[in-house]
């Protein structure tokens, strides 16, 4: 087998790592040059041994803090007994995964995938076969209403509804049956939909577009809207979800109940992927064997992991954590005197400070005063640290990024 030999682990530096990376990876990322070999609560370590506060806690999937004893010793502890059986067989530990969720949530049901864009593909099917089925929309007529500025993920389904001319260019053709509205507008919600709507799907806060929050009564009046209609709410609740808003879902504030709701990201709280829709019998009864499936879905090492992850946030009171360290952080970032800030906007301890110019510089600034930011479309600076993080390091951070504001 000449030529088929792999090299032996070696200590290469950070330059020799991005370059590698640069040369053999595809390039459909443009991160910091921040090299992390590991992690721990809020905090990551480059190869050089230099500490980070990490404020973006990938996407809110390391909500409970970067490799959490109590999900890491889950994972090993499940890794040494079985990893996976494919669905074809059952295993000791959906079920428990199943009570859990149930028993947190509310929801009568779930159906367990891995990524989040998979979950959001596996509502969008349900929805499409719920209303043919139940509500009675005609074959292929099914029709699935959105919000301007959304993200749902990277399918050809999902960006062929998206907003974001990035997202969709080149991909096409894109499927049928999606139409977005204005985010935040009930009239406009109202006049979209036709006896052929099925759902609409929305994220309750919209994240990726820069932590943009409707006005006030807006969810709630799509709830009653939809249900008198027979339209299901769904609710993306992936990074939203678990506590980020400082509820445990971001639905919670305007106390409503969608029909069904999608989570991922901090279901594994970052050791895996897995991702869920939760929803009514009703609704996930649309699906019988082998209309719907994913391998991994559902393995017995996720359910652990996400029984794990689950844990964390119940017993380290992790969504008050986020509602009291989020409040202090939006009044402190508030009483920043900046001309470079048009506007700081937040729930819990997801954060964005909206500025006049890119953002890029100051996340650049920010990593070499040892924080870590990501840019949100070109102006926003997302603040979205693990949910764990203590006071006295949120306080550090903010002093940072106030720094680097007036500087
Ligand atoms: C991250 C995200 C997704 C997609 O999740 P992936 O695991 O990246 O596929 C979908 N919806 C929202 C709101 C997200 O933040």
């Amino acid at each position: 087998m000449s030529g088929r030999t792999l090299a032996l682990e070696s200590e290469l530096n950070a330059s020799e790592l991005i370059a590698l990376e640069e040369q053999y990876g595809a390039h459909n990322y443009h991160p910091l040059d921040v090299v992390i070999a590991r992690a721990e609560g809020a905090w990551v370590e480059d190869v050089s041994g230099r500490r980070y506060l990490d404020f973006l806690a990938a996407y809110s999937a390391v909500n409970q803090g970067h490799c959490h004893p109590a999900i890491r010793q889950a994972m090993v502890e499940q890794a040494q007994k079985v990893t996976l059986t494919s669905r074809a067989f059952r295993n000791d530990q959906l079920p428990l995964l199943y009570r859990d969720l149930h028993a947190l949530t509310g929801f009568e049901m779930a159906l367990p995938m891995n990524s989040g864009a998979e979950a959001v593909e596996t509502a969008l099917k349900a929805a499409r076969k719920w209303g043919e089925t139940v509500k009675g929309i005609p074959a292929n007529q099914a029709e699935i209403l959105v919000a301007s500025g959304n993200f749902h993920g990277r399918t050809i389904a999902i960006v062929g509804f998206s907003s974001d001319a990035q997202y969709r260019s080149g991909f096409g053709p894109f499927a049928p049956g999606f139409r977005a509205i204005p985010f935040g507008d009930i009239a406009a919600l109202e006049q979209a939909i036709t006896p052929h709507t099925a759902a609409f799907l929305v994220e309750p806060i919209q994240g990726e577009a820069g932590i943009i929050l409707p006005p006030d009564g807006y969810l709630a009046a799509a709830a009653a809207l939809c249900r008198r209609h027979n339209v299901l709410l769904i609710t993306d609740e992936i990074q939203s979800g678990l506590g980020r808003t400082g509820k445990l879902f971001a639905f919670e504030h305007e106390g409503i109940r969608p029909d069904a709701a999608i989570i991922g990201k901090a279901l594994s709280g970052g050791f895996y992927p897995v991702s869920a829709v939760l929803a009514s019998r009703q609704i996930l009864g649309v699906f019988h064997p082998g209309d719907h499936g994913s391998t991994f879905g559902g393995n017995p090492l996720a359910c652990a992991v996400a029984r794990a992850a689950l844990r964390v946030l119940v017993d380290e009171d992790l969504i008050r954590r986020s509602a009291e360290l989020g409040a202090h952080a939006l009044q402190r970032l508030r009483g920043v005197s900046s001309s470079r800030v048009r506007q700081v906007r937040g729930r819990g301890l997801w954060l964005a400070i909206e500025l006049h110019q890119p953002a890029r510089p100051i996340c650049e600034a920010l990593q070499q005063r040892g924080v870590l930011c990501k840019e949100t479309h070109e102006t926003v600076i997302r603040i979205a640290p693990p949910l764990v993080i203590s006071r006295e390091d949120l306080d550090w951070g903010l002093d940072q990024i106030e720094a680097v504001l007036t500087a």
